[in-house]
């Protein structure tokens, strides 16, 4: 495999750092690598750079004051601090509401918090990957103290109507927190606190071209919400110990070329996903899309090839210098179906053979036009020699008649 050949589609599990965001965090550890804490000028001008970072995040995601917003490590954390930040500050309310297809880090923390007593309802989604709003409202009550709903999915790329939701929970219960996890649709849609009744939003920074270790949650002024990390006074309390200087200000960098790449990601990274997923569909008689084609962020198509082994077939891929994912980074390396299209009912001869391929700003067309090329030739080798020769040639006769 030749590395400048390599065509990274796997923008969901993490992101190449933009040069200029690498080009401002660089001076930070040799030369500015002072303590923001610190009474001096050489620590204090660090302290002026983190607010700068404050500023842009804030902006990226319509942070109404910077002070709303919060530095982290990552989105897991981001997740952790919402759910038991929220239910450590509100002992008297048990109930938690979120949905089955979350990331591992609200879906574990939730079974977590399960173990400590409190009552969770994991909300169902139809074969689309969508939740039903009626069975969301009426799983609210007087007890709910949070509802963590993701804004978008990382395997399948599906949107959830997430501003709509906070307004139903609110109306129902006023004092209801409502937490999103926006890991995967900063950047790739617009996503924006002000004037929803949204308390909470978690950011990371390895998905929008910062570095691995950085993150940023939203907390909208007022929200009670105890500390995970207990220590020092940085970031007012909230999550103590001394700041990743440089992570952050990659960060802030990062969403302030976020904002600027948000048209190329609607326009131009959607019409080679759209290229890319026709393409593949055109030329693989087993291979269906998972998800709303509709409702979904610019940059993802998961497609399962029926019949197949997604291990099998990254595999293939990987040898011609294709990355790709068979579910999220989390879970793939395990044999276990993706939990999210188990949830949305994919038929089980589709579920283990799914495909992500998620594109970003460095996506280009070539690329989109090579996988065309040769993905249909792999899952040709693969198909003949797969033990559903019969049910594959259903297939085969079946999308023949429904072309015709
Ligand atoms: N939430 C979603 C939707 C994700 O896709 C991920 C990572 O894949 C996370 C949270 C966790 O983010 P991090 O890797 O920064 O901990």
């Amino acid at each position: 495999m030749n590395d400048n050949k390599l065509i990274y589609f796997d923008n969901n599990a993490t992101t190449k750092v933009d040069e200029l965001v690498l080009e401002e965090m660089l001076p930070y550890f040799c030369e500015k690598y002072g303590n923001p804490s610190s009474m001096h000028t050489f620590g204090g001008s660090v302290g002026q750079k983190l607010k700068e970072a404050r500023v842009r995040v804030a902006d990226l995601i319509g942070a109404n004051n910077p002070d709303e917003i919060i530095f982290t490590s990552c989105g897991t954390e981001g997740s952790n601090m919402a759910l038991l930040g929220v239910l450590n500050a509100n002992s008297g309310k048990k109930h938690i509401i979120t949905t089955k297809v979350e990331h591992p880090c609200v879906l574990n923390a939730a079974k977590f918090l399960e173990k400590k007593g409190h009552r969770v309802t994991y909300l169902n989604v139809n074969s689309d990957g969508e939740i039903d709003l009626k069975e969301f409202e009426e799983s609210l009550n007087e007890d709910t103290a949070l509802v963590a709903c993701m804004w978008a999915n990382n395997e399948t790329g599906v949107i959830y109507p997430v501003e709509k939701m906070a307004d139903i929970a609110k109306e129902k219960n006023p004092r209801t927190k409502f937490f999103v996890d926006a890991v995967q649709a900063v950047g790739k849609i617009p996503v924006n606190a002000k004037n929803t009744n949204i308390d909470i939003i978690s950011i990371s920074g390895h998905k929008i071209h910062a570095p691995k270790g950085v993150g940023a949650v939203y907390i909208k002024k007022g929200t009670l919400i105890n500390p995970l990390i207990i220590g020092g006074h940085q970031e007012k309390g909230r999550r103590a110990g001394t700041e990743n200087v440089a992570g952050i200000i990659g960060l802030g960098k990062a969403c302030e070329i976020a904002g600027e790449y948000l048209d190329d990601e609607l326009t131009r990274v959607r019409a080679l996903r759209n290229k890319l997923e026709k393409g593949i569909i055109k030329n693989v008689y087993n291979a269906r899309i998972n998800g709303s084609r509709d409702n979904r962020v610019p940059n993802t198509t998961n497609i399962s090839f029926e019949y197949l082994e997604g291990e099998l077939i990254l595999l293939h891929l990987n040898d011609l210098g294709i990355c790709a994912s068979s579910g999220s980074a989390c879970t793939s390396g395990s044999l276990e179906p993706s939990h999210v299209l188990k949830a949305m009912g994919t038929p089980f001869t589709a579920m283990h053979g799914s495909i992500r391929f998620s594109l970003s700003r460095y996506s280009t067309e070539e690329e989109v036009d090579t996988v065309i090329e040769s993905l249909p030739l792999v899952i040709e080798k693969l198909n003949a020699i797969s033990p559903f020769q019969s049910q594959l040639n259903q297939l085969k006769d079946l999308k023949i008649v429904n072309s015709r």
